[in-house]
């Protein structure tokens, strides 16, 4: 009597657990967008970036005046790692160089126009879509407008939005903006390979108690290379990519040299590079990225 019992109450239990994996499969035949966000969250062909300590004597530095430094003709001097969140607002002392891209009437920092154009370029040659720009460049006056209007987990209040850096973009094809954007296989690619092109997904999925956003599929941020790679791969949030570059340290990636160091009159120069980029990153240090 009691087997039996049992065997019903299993049967119960496979029948229930089969409906509702065909319900999950239904669901996901019919929500491409699901379907990419399941693949996305099981870091599913995201490959590799492994980042290590510099070794003893792998890289030598040479210590030299901050200004100096980026005086020299191979030093490129931007944003790109700045750091805008709640915790780490902008002050208004930053230095963005924003500028109108490309006749268009958009403005953004001069630093992500030729990665925005590599990214919209390939777009279009893939999928036919033109990558439009639903937002970008927003001054304090209207960053508070907005986040007086918005939910805090969607628009961050004043001074706490990348977008008055300049170096954040909403983006979107037409019929597919916001969450709709992951419905098209355009927002999929820039999802999954925006990284190719210096860019992150700035609030992924999965991660909102530290950036404080909630995922928001359409907003790309440039932080160019190797971070963008570095940062996807090992799906982080740009807090947490910071957080990880311990200060004073020299790390290797590739042909990379990456440095972050407190910022004071004189910095160490990594040896041996062809070309630098530099940006503080709004923490009170400065990230040096050597290209070897
Ligand atoms: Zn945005």
């Amino acid at each position: 009597m009691k087997s039996k019992t049992l065997r019903k109450a299993l049967l119960i239990c496979g029948i229930t657990a089969a409906a509702a994996v065909a319900v999950a499969a239904v669901v996901l035949a019919a929500r491409p967008d699901l379907r990419f966000r399941v693949k996305e969250m099981l870091g599913a062909g995201r490959g590799k970036a492994v980042i290590a300590k510099a070794k003893e004597g792998e890289t030598s530095f040479e210590e030299k005046g901050l200004s100096e430094f980026l005086e020299q003709e191979n030093v490129s001097f931007d944003d790109s790692l700045l750091l805008v969140n709640a915790k780490y607002p902008l002050n208004g002392d930053e230095q963005t160089d924003i500028a109108e891209y490309r006749d268009s009437g958009v403005l953004m920092d001069r630093c992500i126009m030729d990665g925005y154009k590599q990214l919209a370029d390939e777009v279009s040659d893939r999928f036919g879509d033109k990558l439009y720009i639903m937002s970008s460049y927003r001054t304090a006056e209207e960053q508070a407008e907005i986040a007086e209007e918005k939910d805090s987990d969607t628009a961050a209040p004043e001074n706490a939005s990348e977008h008055q850096t300049g170096l954040a973009l909403d983006v979107y094809v037409s019929g597919f903006a916001g969450d709709g954007f992951l419905k098209s296989d355009a927002g999929q690619f820039v999802n999954s390979s925006c990284w190719e092109y210096g860019w992150i997904i700035r609030y992924p999925q999965g991660k909102q108690d530290i950036t404080g956003i909630r995922y928001e599929p359409w907003h790309i941020r440039w932080v160019g290379f190797p971070h963008s790679e570095l940062i996807y791969k090992n799906s982080l949030t740009l807090e947490e990519y910071i957080e990880f570059l311990e200060k004073g340290e020299f790390y290797v990636f590739d042909n990379y040299i990456i440095t972050r160091q407190n910022i004071g009159d004189t910095v160490k120069i990594p040896d041996g590079c062809q070309s630098y980029v530099v940006s503080y990153d709004n923490t009170g240090c400065v990230i040096i990225t050597g290209k070897r």
